[in-house]
């Protein structure tokens, strides 16, 4: 009896694998079209110095603006086409058009640093840098200065030396790294010690608890402490209110991003918002300790 029920319970497990699996075949074609038909959207998120109140830079976040659906965030559709040739096509798509736009802003006078996130396996599929370079003689009004890319850790030890390459040729075109989500990989300390990296991002889980829990405030102190250490930046993202921005500007860290400062943007709403911030902001009362 439990051998049938075994059997039973496969054959369920199969046709509700068939039926995912099916699922993720018929989303994979529509992501095909939507790149085709050009539902892809970048918005931007500024990033602010939090003493001063100076618009630093904007990060490029993945949309896909569906006809039926509305606006579509990365996470429903990114895990399906990273695994594909696809990923590869899109995050090109990216890199084209977070140039676009700064071509755009560069004429409008508002040039601000523009990163970008780059899925591991796109940094190291062959003729990465190659393209790289081709796309930066295609918008030659951007400095590359401006173009910084967010690293996102894989846990493959091993790929460390390949993407050490990659962002060491990518570092002579003239870009900027950034790695995302700092302490939430297997080897983050590694990344920072053998990577090229400009700047650490700490990651939001650790800064959204720091003001309960002294454990994630703890980790947001040592990956402070690390950057100064290795001379290196740090920028707080999930920054949601000022009195999060009050406390990791008392421990050091005076970049920040999140939801407290601004939303993702669309692109025509970026240089509104960059005036209407300026002109609007109140510095932080330093953060005091148990008040
Ligand atoms: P990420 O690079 O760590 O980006 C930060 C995410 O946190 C964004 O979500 C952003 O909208 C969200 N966020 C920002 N501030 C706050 C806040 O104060 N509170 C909360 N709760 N969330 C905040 P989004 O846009 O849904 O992107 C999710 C992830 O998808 C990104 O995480 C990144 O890993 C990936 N992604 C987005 N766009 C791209 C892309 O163009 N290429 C690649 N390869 N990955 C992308
Ligand atoms: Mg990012
Ligand atoms: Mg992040
Ligand atoms: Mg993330």
């Amino acid at each position: 009896r439990a051998k049938q029920q075994g059997r039973n319970s496969l054959c369920y497990f199969d046709a509700a694998h068939d039926a995912a699996l099916q699922a993720r075949h018929q989303l994979l074609h529509a992501l095909r079209e939507a790149l085709q038909q050009g539902q892809f959207r970048l918005h931007y998120q500024p990033k602010v110095d939090m003493g001063s109140g100076q618009v630093i830079g904007l990060e490029a976040l993945i949309r896909w603006q569906h006809p039926q659906r509305g606006l579509v965030p990365p996470a429903e559709f990114l895990p399906v086409i990273e695994d594909d040739a696809l990923g590869l096509d899109v995050g090109d798509w990216v890199l084209a058009q977070a140039l676009r736009q700064l071509t755009e802003w560069a004429a409008a006078g508002c040039a601000l640093p523009v990163s970008v996130n780059i899925a591991a396996r796109h940094l190291q599929a062959p003729g990465f840098v190659e393209r790289l370079a081709e796309l930066l003689r295609q918008h030659p009004q951007v400095p590359p200065a401006l173009l910084e890319l967010e690293i996102l850790e894989t846990g493959a030890l091993q790929d460390l030396q390949a993407v050490r390459q990659v962002l060491t040729a990518a570092q002579d075109l003239g870009l900027q790294f950034a790695l995302d989500d700092f302490g939430t990989g297997y080897s983050s300390l590694a990344y920072l010690k053998n990577l090229p990296v400009r700047t650490l991002k700490i990651d939001q889980g650790f800064v959204r608890g720091m003001a309960q829990d002294p454990g994630d405030r703890a980790i947001v102190q040592a990956v402070i402490g690390l950057a100064q250490a290795f001379d290196r930046e740090v920028i707080a993202e999930g920054v949601e209110d000022r009195e999060l921005a009050a406390l990791l500007l008392a421990l050091g860290c005076r970049q920040g991003q999140g939801y407290g400062f601004a939303r993702p943007l669309p692109p025509e709403q970026v240089p509104a918002w960059v005036r209407g911030f300026v002109a609007s902001w109140r510095p932080l009362c330093p953060h005091e300790e148990g008040s």
